[in-house]
């Protein structure tokens, strides 16, 4: 697997004229190798050469915590007193354009640049972006078990069996997330709760705020899959709002249309259209509401190793949708000081058509308690 990658990712360095590939912090690495650089100080970097060699520069004392897998790549450690930059800059050998992660910290590319001040540089997203984006099949069952994980917690959230009235955002926010940690997840990458008028801020965090009686709760959460070791984690990311006793008439009517139009940016999500394309079909049926103006982000992100990736469903982005690509529906309405909601799915475009990962009810869900 990891070998396969490293050749994908090598025929995109040639076709793209680059001579090394420089990766460190982030979810390039795991990816490609299935190591993960620790996010500190001391450099590790993995140095990916044209003419085939794959060099992990990594500090000595940390070499035990890697999987070796000597047909893919080499590990150079480097002890207290050496210069790792100085390593990497000897491997990259004179390059004439160097790809780097698109998360190394700027101190190490500064300093790189001293070290090879003839080469130039391009985002190391540019190559591997478009190769992560299209899963292989134990990606999208990773992937599929991750939202099988969330749906449980929303199945939770929903049915009533996580108390919400009287509790604060905060509560109900570490009562998802430890769920989420119990369903399979190594980590938890967010879990929004934002009850009444917070629910109008997209990305609100979960604060001090007590839900009442009487108001919607929109929940967003998900978190990475624990993997044996040496295997990258993939991401959940799932949206469901409940309503804390009967919702208002003129609440459940935007609700319908919010429905409405994940369901039709779903089936719009076939392969060969337009990733704009599939936000628009969205976007139109929420203008029919006259809903499309408090729809203040894009539809939805590319999910995979990383919580947010390619590709991106924004207007302007014309590329076509791949057999494989993974990616959120999520549209939402946001109206200030008064209430929200938003319904998130993630999706794996393929040639049978558009399947959706998660199965949680999309109904809008009214608790009691
Ligand atoms: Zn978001
Ligand atoms: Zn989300
Ligand atoms: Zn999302």
């Amino acid at each position: 697997m990891f070998e396969q990658r490293l050749n994908r990712v090598r025929t995109a360095m040639a076709a793209a004229d680059v001579d090394v590939l420089m990766l460190s912090v982030g979810p390039d690495l795991p990816w490609l190798i299935g190591y993960e650089a620790m996010p500190l100080e001391r450099l590790t970097m993995l140095v990916v050469t044209a003419d085939g060699r794959a060099d992990l520069v990594i500090p000595q004392f940390e070499v035990p915590r890697v999987v070796e897998r000597p047909d893919v790549f080499s590990v150079v450690g480097w002890s207290e007193t050496e210069d790792p930059v100085a390593i990497v800059a000897d491997l990259a050998g004179g390059a004439d354009r160097a790809a780097i992660g698109d998360h190394t910290w700027s101190r190490f590319l500064v300093a790189l640049q001293g070290a090879l001040p003839a080469t130039t540089w391009v985002a190391a997203g540019s190559i591997t972006g478009p190769l992560r984006a299209v899963k292989e099949a134990h990606e999208v069952a990773r992937l599929s078990a991750a939202a099988a994980g969330v749906d449980r917690v929303a199945n939770a959230l929903q049915s009533g069996e996580i108390p919400l009235i009287g509790r604060t955002e905060a509560d109900v926010s570490a009562e998802l997330g430890r769920r989420i940690l119990a369903e399979g997840h190594a980590v938890v990458n967010f879990a929004i709760v934002a009850a009444g008028e917070n629910a109008a801020s997209p990305h609100h965090h979960a604060g001090s705020r007590v839900i009442r009686a009487g108001e919607v709760v929109l929940c967003d959460f998900g978190g990475t899959t624990e993997e044996p070791e040496g295997q990258p984690g993939y991401c959940s990311d799932i949206t469901r709002c409940v309503y804390t006793g009967e919702p208002p008439a003129e609440f459940r009517e935007a609700y319908d249309a919010l429905q409405d139009a994940q369901r039709r940016a779903v089936a719009a999500a076939v392969v060969g259209a337009p990733a704009e394309s599939v936000d628009k079909v969205a976007r139109d049926r929420l203008a029919e509401a006259d809903l499309d103006r408090w729809f203040l982000h894009r539809l939805g992100h590319g999910i995979g190793v990383e919580a947010h990736e390619d590709p991106y469903l924004v207007a302007g982005n014309q590329d076509p949708l791949d057999a494989g690509n993974a990616f959120s529906i999520e549209p939402g309405f946001y109206i200030a000081d008064r209430w929200g909601a938003r319904i998130e799915d993630i999706v794996v475009a393929t040639d049978d058509g558009p399947r959706p990962l998660n199965a949680a009810d999309h109904d809008l869900a009214v608790v009691e308690a």
